[in-house]
């Protein structure tokens, strides 16, 4: 498994956190990226952070001890989630933007909800406080109604009024990021091990060749380290850090530019060091293959969904969208979470455009209808004219008492919308070398298997010059020497006898498969 090894406690040493900033459009997420980088105190006379290669570290000062962060430097939530869509964790502390004089808007709350969901706690940055009318008091209470309570109020969240554009508190912002760290996450790692990681950014430079921003997770990455980065794979010709620096080492949560792979992998995908290049090599290629099966298995499932489209009535939809109501928002939550995590691919998509505490209203029922949403009601009930209306405009609402059934049913529903694709995968074929008669069992092939494998419950077909004579059959039975046995292996002799099928010769070649359905991912 990736990473869970990590060596004896004694190995492990803090590591930074790595930090993702979130929040509502125009809330000031670039800005503070920027004043961040600018406030990089104790590192000023390292020139200042000059480059921008998709992450960089910060040094602060807290309780008299010097701390690092890292910061991903890409504002906005969607690089968070399409990271966590690959499967892969960058961010262990996520910074919420809020404009004082905003307020809470939609985009808040969905970085909140996705924050909520890959459970890594929240710092709150109350921006913009040089604004005569900011109002950080208001935003602390409305977040409080989302369940995100400030310490002041007895929460256990940290909310910090700054102003990216002023430079105000930025290091209050930091300081609370290392103790929210301290506070709720043990941040270790074994720098000794060989590096792990994540591709933050990659691109093809003209000059430099492919490069790419890592995330060392474990371990340290050197110069000279082979390297795999999703399908890519080298030799680390040289380390730039955001400083344009070249560095020799980079421990865990130190991002550093990478040169000398031999394509730019994708954002989100893992890296890791290998024995050697050639390993590297073989490595990356497999990843590769599976990468194009996988693309392959895609595009044939997406001609399968445009059949079931076009087959449609209202055709145009590969959204379900879904409105959430339920007797308590933290069931709402709970259920929205829960089928946050649903995958079904990149081909049907599930949006929830509305969630909400108490009765389905007929409110509820006009944006259903409007938008084509179905209605999961959780312990809760449609009020006043809202069943009628419902029927009238053929909106469908669905009851549930327990988070577990409505999930499955949404999960079967969507499932339901792509068939199983299958494939075939040759198992192996055998030489037929004898033929021996038997009255009870019929024709007894005496074989060698000559690659692969044959096994008993495999269909068969059997081939002659080359040509196909029979198609799926199956095995009557399958033997070694004497003993019934469930395979035999590349190099091996065995007796198989065909199931309702006599007519063998000598050097026709019987050919074992398997029908094996292709994953949706
Ligand atoms: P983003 O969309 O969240 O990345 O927001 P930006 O960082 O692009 O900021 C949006 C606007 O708000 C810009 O015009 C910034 O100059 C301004 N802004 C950001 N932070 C502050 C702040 O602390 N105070 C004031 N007055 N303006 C700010």
């Amino acid at each position: 498994e990736f990473g869970s090894d990590e060596g004896d406690e004694d190995d492990l040493a803090i590591r930074p956190p790595v930090v993702t900033v979130m929040g509502h459009v125009d809330h000031g997420k670039t800005k503070l990226l920027d004043a961040l980088r600018d406030a990089n105190v104790v590192d000023k006379e390292a020139g200042g952070i000059t480059q921008h290669i998709g992450a960089y570290q910060v040094t602060t000062e807290v309780e008299g001890q010097e701390r690092r962060i890292t910061f991903i430097d890409t504002p906005g939530h969607e690089a968070f989630t399409s990271m966590r869509a690959r499967g892969a964790q960058a961010t262990d502390i996520a910074i919420l933007v809020v404009a004082a004089d905003d307020g809470v808007m939609p985009q808040t709350i969905e970085a909140l909800n996705h924050a909520k969901a890959a459970e890594v706690p929240i710092v709150v940055a109350v921006n913009k406080v040089d604004k005569p009318d900011a109002d950080p008091t208001k935003v602390r209470g409305q977040l409080t109604e989302y369940g995100l309570i400030p310490e002041e109020y007895g929460g256990d969240a940290m909310f910090v009024d700054v102003s990216a554009k002023a430079g105000t508190n930025l290091e209050g912002l930091l300081e609370a990021v290392v103790l929210t760290a301290d506070a709720s996450l043990d941040l270790r790692a074994n720098p000794e091990q060989d590096a792990q990681g994540l591709v933050i950014e990659a691109h093809l430079d003209r000059g430099r060749g492919p490069v790419a921003t890592v995330l060392v997770q474990r371990g340290t990455l050197k110069v000279g380290d082979s390297i795999v980065a999703g399908p890519a794979y080298g030799r680390v010709r040289a380390m730039l850090d955001e400083h344009g620096d070249n560095i020799e080492e980079a421990d865990p949560s130190r991002p550093a530019m990478v040169l000398g792979l031999n394509a730019a992998p994708g954002a989100g995908q893992n890296f890791l060091v290998v024995e050697d290049d050639r390993m590297a090599r073989q490595i990356a290629e497999k990843r590769e293959a599976r990468e194009r099966a996988a693309m392959q298995a895609k595009r044939r499932v997406r001609r399968t969904l445009e059949d079931f489209m076009a087959s449609m009535e209202k055709g145009e939809s590969q959204e379900l969208n879904l409105i959430l109501k339920g007797d308590v928002s933290g069931s709402v939550e709970a259920l929205e979470d829960a089928l946050s995590q649903i995958d079904v691919g990149d081909e049907v998509s599930l949006r929830v455009i509305d969630r909400g505490v108490g009765a389905i209203t007929e409110t509820n029922v006009d944006l259903a209808a409007a938008s084509d949403a179905i209605i999961i009601g959780f312990n809760v009930r449609p009020q006043g004219k809202a069943t009628e209306m419902a029927d009238k405009e053929g909106v469908e609402i669905r009851y549930y008492s327990v988070i577990y059934q409505a999930i499955d049913e949404i999960e079967a529903a969507l499932k339901g919308m792509l068939k199983p694709e299958y494939e075939e995968v040759s198992l192996g074929q055998a030489e037929i070398r004898e033929i021996f008669r038997s009255s009870r069992a019929g024709n007894i092939a005496g074989c060698m298997v000559t690659s692969g494998v044959i096994r008993r419950n495999a269909k068969v077909r059997v081939l002659r010059d080359g040509a196909v004579i029979q198609d799926n059959l199956d095995l009557a039975s399958l033997r070694r020497e004497k003993d019934d046995v469930s395979e035999v292996r590349e190099g091996f002799e065995c007796g198989l006898v065909l199931r309702n099928y006599q007519d063998i010769k000598i050097d026709d070649v019987v050919e074992a498969f398997e029908m094996r359905e292709i994953p949706r991912d």
